[in-house]
């Protein structure tokens, strides 16, 4: 499925109809470069399932962020930029435990490794054409 979004407002529509077709324990890798808009699509995937949109910011700073919903589990946001390569990392982290936990998990920059954690995920590819457009891409 290919979504064509001119403006941010595409975006955010795009965002929230992927919502709807993810299943409740779905995971979600948001592939794409610096700027291309994967916090901006994790804030309408999160905020279409409840969450507080005001609280997705992009999760540099703390690579695990977990955003409460009413009677639901909570969206799981993590940002791969700043792990290392090192295992021991991740598992500190509890990146196993929290994808094979209860809840939609967000994951830009994901790792190759995750998915040895993972059942199955979906995966989003954003790319941003020539005139500023997004092209994502969902499989
Ligand atoms: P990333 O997380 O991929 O590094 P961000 O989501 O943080 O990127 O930033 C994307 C930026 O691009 C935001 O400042 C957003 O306002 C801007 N932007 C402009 N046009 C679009 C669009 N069509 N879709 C998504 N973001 C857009
Ligand atoms: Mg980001």
């Amino acid at each position: 499925m290919q979504y064509v979004c001119a403006t941010e407002a595409d975006t955010e529509r795009a965002g929230r109809e992927i919502a709807r077709m993810l299943t409740p324990d779905a995971t979600v890798h948001l592939i794409g470069d610096l700027g291309a808009g994967k916090t901006f699509l994790a804030r309408a995937i999160a905020s279409e399932l409840g969450a507080d949109p005001h609280e997705v910011a992009s999760p540099s700073f703390a690579i695990v962020h977990e955003y409460p919903r009413r009677d639901a589990p909570p969206v799981i946001h993590i940002d791969g930029y700043r792990l290392s390569e090192n295992r021991r990392e991740w598992l500190e982290i509890g990146i196993p435990e929290i994808l094979g936990g209860p809840g939609v998990k967000l994951i830009e920059w994901p790792k190759r490794e995750f998915e040895e954690f993972e059942d199955s995920h979906v995966e989003v590819t954003i790319r941003v054409r020539d005139d500023g457009a997004r092209e994502i891409t969902v499989t």
